[in-house]
């Protein structure tokens, strides 16, 4: 057995305890076959059901309508970078993009290789050095769409509100986000995520699409990236990523016996609201985004003495508080706590916080 741990990795992150001990328990016999799920044909009637079950749950757990479709695709969250622009940038090739941080940023430079892209600043004024969310934009009636990332992953920033873009179509990059706390999908046009951070493995990303957005993709759109082509082939045009979409329906199972979205959304206000009540009231450890734009899922904090980081670091590994180094880009520290993080492992990570405060005040 390995030693528990916490992991509060931002991506790759943990995955459920009972999903992988599920995963392990059939690795090598699935449904009685003697063989693992990974050595199906993506043709055969058990995996036809593996996936359409994940999907089936899923579409339970959003309340997603019929009239979107639900696509499980590969190469991460990037891919849809691309994907989404060569889908939907449409005829007139232009886009809105809100930009609140590194991913947002990121989306916009892949579809700026596509067409005209606007960028608008998803900052309000920015007071006191935190940092509030701007609530309306200027934005371009004709735009084919509005893209933006509700929760900026590096940046510990998230909208608590959906933007209004009218009949504009609202895409979200939803990757750190997706299945946190229950949404009204019919706000937007499209919804996408990576899978590693609250779904799955990494490789996989997951597309919720509204019908009248499909049939309008460039005409050199790669098949495996085309929506239509993929909706119309139950997103097997070619072989899926047919273990990660296995792993991702057992978490969609295991999500639906925590209670679904609104538990799952009061735990994660739990979570949160102890992290940060813990910094907030801190004279050591600090957090500076706008407390109406802080991220439910990725939590920075910095130590007010950068000089104790790597020993702090250390020392919460040795306790078994682990992957709490913050993004390259930001620094400080980042606690990810995505759905499978327990409770008891951000009361670990406060109780570890707070013995370190004491040591070396
Ligand atoms: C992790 C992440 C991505 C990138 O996912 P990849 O699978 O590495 O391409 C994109 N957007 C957000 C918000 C993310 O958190």
């Amino acid at each position: 057995m390995a030693n528990m741990v916490y992991n509060f990795s931002a991506g790759p992150a943990m995955l459920p305890v009972e999903v992988m001990q599920q995963a392990q328990a059939e690795f090598r016999n699935f449904n009685d076959l003697s063989v693992s799920v990974m050595e199906l044909s993506h043709r055969s009637s058990d995996f036809i059901a593996v996936a359409a079950a994940a999907e089936q749950d899923l579409r339970d757990l959003m309340q997603i309508p019929d009239n979107y479709k639900v696509l499980f695709l590969q190469g991460g969250g990037r891919g849809q970078f691309a994907a989404v622009a060569m889908n939907l940038l449409g005829k007139n090739a232009k886009a809105d993009y809100i930009v609140t941080g590194q991913w947002s940023k990121s989306a916009v430079e892949e579809a700026e290789k596509l067409g005209t892209v606007r960028v608008l600043d998803g900052f309000g004024e920015v007071e006191n050095g935190l940092r509030p969310l701007a609530s309306s934009w200027d934005l371009d009636p004709t735009a084919a769409y509005v893209h933006y990332c509700p929760n900026e992953t590096v940046d510990g920033i998230e909208y608590h509100f959906v933007p209004k873009t009218g009949s504009v179509p609202l895409v979200a990059d939803m990757s750190s986000t997706i299945l946190s706390r229950p949404i009204d999908v019919t706000q937007f046009g499209l919804i996408y995520a990576g899978a590693q951070k609250n779904i799955g493995p990494s490789g996989l990303a997951v597309v919720i699409v509204r019908e009248d957005l499909l049939d309008q993709a460039f005409a050199h759109t790669p098949v495996i990236m085309d929506y239509a082509a993929m909706a119309k082939a139950d997103s097997m045009v070619n072989t899926p990523p047919t273990y990660a979409w296995y792993l991702a329906g057992l978490v969609f199972k295991w999500l639906k016996r925590q209670g679904g979205l609104t538990a799952m959304g009061e735990r994660n206000k739990a979570k949160a609201d102890l992290l940060y009540n813990y910094v907030d009231a801190s004279n050591f450890y600090g957090n500076n985004v706008h407390p109406d734009a802080r991220s439910w899922m990725n939590i920075p904090f910095q130590l007010k003495d950068e000089s104790l980081n790597s020993a702090f670091l250390k020392e919460a590994e040795a306790a078994g508080l682990v992957a709490l180094q913050g993004h390259r880009l930001v620094g400080g520290m980042r606690a990810s706590v995505y759905n499978a993080m327990p409770i008891e492992g951000v009361q670990a990570l406060v109780d570890f916080m707070d013995k370190f405060a004491k040591q070396n005040a």
